[in-house]
């Protein structure tokens, strides 16, 4: 059994969604392209999960937050593909790759060959056996990273409430989970081994006003150790945790967020490989002319900082998909990627977006015991990051701006009074 396309798309997510309808907007035609993905949903906005998805009111679902409505684009319903003549082939792996032979195989045992093929196949979050710790299965420890995942949050979430529960990670999942576990009535206590929240982007002076934050809602932080085991009842739930500091929690439930690792498995030792990932050029070509990479899988160069990154994060996801497809179908008209590294995060009332690199000296502004503050990370003496907290869309507007400018720093004195009152001036 056997398919030929002329572009193929590995992996049904963020990046499948924003490339698909960059195709039809070049003008594919019908039959020409195919998405294979081992998920049962048409491409989704992945990061609902973690936020409108988890409201115990009022509740995001599926078909409302399908691709591209993340980025006020059109929201591609399954009806949308079939309409526009691309085939999505659900629930089914792509289980080996062939790219010298441009063949995929699939779980259903089909052969599928391509003239030009995106792997867009994402991340997988980290599990807790990887780091020695067994129970993983138990019907009360949730991962979050798909639908399936997300729906088993809920259901547990419902069970618990008033109950206690464990979230292990102090990262991206970890934070907006346990906003979303205090908004569904849980008590919730974080475990991470750092002394710190995001403690790879944030500030510690970041952090404290976050970690305050979520203790004024009732968050209890455990900092500097580990989960070491589980205690389980006669039926296999967790009943509690043991930290490596000798401590024991009892839990009800328990998150885990410890991170993710890209899926890049079915192309090892075809394609060059950089920083994790599969290494792009700024035409998010990959070392094999026909194979482009994009999303979470892609290690491609950022002319912003002039070296190579994989970015596990949306925006990335959206405008790497956009560029492939436009350098595949419009090779002319297409220039080299230009990408600005931009994170966000909405948590209970709080909402901050980061733009640039988070290095070389710290300038903090604003009023951190209000509404409305930031820093600014002054590299060389020119402007390179910002973390923004509380603002309005012209401030991330004008701060995205002055980043990707790099404006020279005269005076740091002056950045910290003028706050994002420099951005707008630059
Ligand atoms: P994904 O969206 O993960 O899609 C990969 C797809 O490939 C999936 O459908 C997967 O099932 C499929 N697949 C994998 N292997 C195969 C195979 N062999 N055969 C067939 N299919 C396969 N980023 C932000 O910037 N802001 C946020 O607020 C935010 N929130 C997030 C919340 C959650 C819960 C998660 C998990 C991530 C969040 N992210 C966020 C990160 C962001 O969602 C990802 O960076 C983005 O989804 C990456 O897009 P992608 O298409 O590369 O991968
Ligand atoms: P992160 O990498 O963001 O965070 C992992 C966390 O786990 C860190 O706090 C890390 O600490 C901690 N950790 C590592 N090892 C252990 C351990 N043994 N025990 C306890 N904690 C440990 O990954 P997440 O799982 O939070 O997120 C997964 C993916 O989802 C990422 O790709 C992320 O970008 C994406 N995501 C993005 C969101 C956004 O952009 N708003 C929202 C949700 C998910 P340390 O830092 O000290 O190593």
């Amino acid at each position: 059994m056997g398919r030929a396309f002329r572009y193929v798309i590995i992996g049904g997510g963020v990046a499948a969604g924003y490339a698909a309808l960059e195709f039809t907007k070049k003008g594919v035609s019908h039959g020409e392209l195919c998405i294979i993905s081992d998920e049962s949903v048409a491409p989704y906005e992945r990061p609902a999960l973690s936020k409108g998805f988890l409201n115990p009111e009022a509740p995001a679902r599926l078909p409302g937050f399908h691709t591209c409505v993340g980025a006020n684009e059109e929201r591609l319903t399954p009806n949308w593909y079939k309409e526009h003549g691309i085939e999505l082939i659900m629930e089914t792996r792509v289980e080996s790759a062939d790219v010298r032979r441009k063949t995929l195989l699939t779980t259903t045992g089909e052969t599928i060959t391509y003239k030009f093929l995106i792997i867009a196949t994402g991340s997988r979050a980290v599990k807790l056996e990887e780091i020695g710790i067994t129970g993983s299965d138990a019907e009360n420890v949730c991962y979050l990273h798909d639908l399936d995942d997300a729906t088993k949050l809920v259901n547990m979430m419902r069970k618990c409430t008033g109950g206690n529960a464990i979230v292990v990670g102090g990262g991206y999942i970890g934070m907006e989970c346990a906003a979303s576990l205090v908004i569904n009535k849980i008590n919730v206590s974080m475990v991470f081994p750092g002394s710190y929240c995001m403690g790879r982007l944030f500030t510690p002076k970041i952090s404290r006003y976050y970690e305050d934050f979520y203790k004024s809602k009732g968050v209890n932080f455990i900092k500097g150790t580990a989960l070491s085991s589980f205690v389980f009842n006669s039926e296999g739930k967790v009943t509690g945790v043991n930290l490596k500091d000798g401590r024991h929690l009892p839990a009800d439930m328990v998150v885990v967020g410890i991170g993710a690792r890209p899926n890049t498995t079915l192309f090892t030792g075809q394609l060059t490989f950089e920083k994790g990932g599969i290494k792009v050029n700024n035409r998010l070509q990959s070392s094999n002319p026909s194979v482009y990479a994009v999303g979470d899988v892609a290690s491609f160069p950022v002319k912003f900082s002039g070296d190579i990154r994989r970015v596990e994060h949306v925006d990335a996801a959206r405008r790497t998909a956009r560029h492939a497809v436009s350098a595949i179908m419009d090779p002319k008209n297409t220039s080299e990627f230009d990408y600005l590294p931009f994170f966000y995060s909405r948590v209970f009332s709080l909402s901050w977006r980061f733009y640039g690199d988070n290095v070389g000296e710290v300038v903090h502004f604003g009023d951190f015991g209000g509404t409305k503050f930031g820093v600014y990370w002054v590299n060389n003496g020119c402007l390179v990051g910002c973390f923004l907290e509380g603002g309005g869309d012209d401030d991330y507007v004008a701060v995205a701006k002055a980043v990707r400018l790099k404006p020279v720093v005269v005076d740091m004195d002056e950045l910290r009074r003028t706050g994002v009152g420099f951005a707008v001036e630059v």
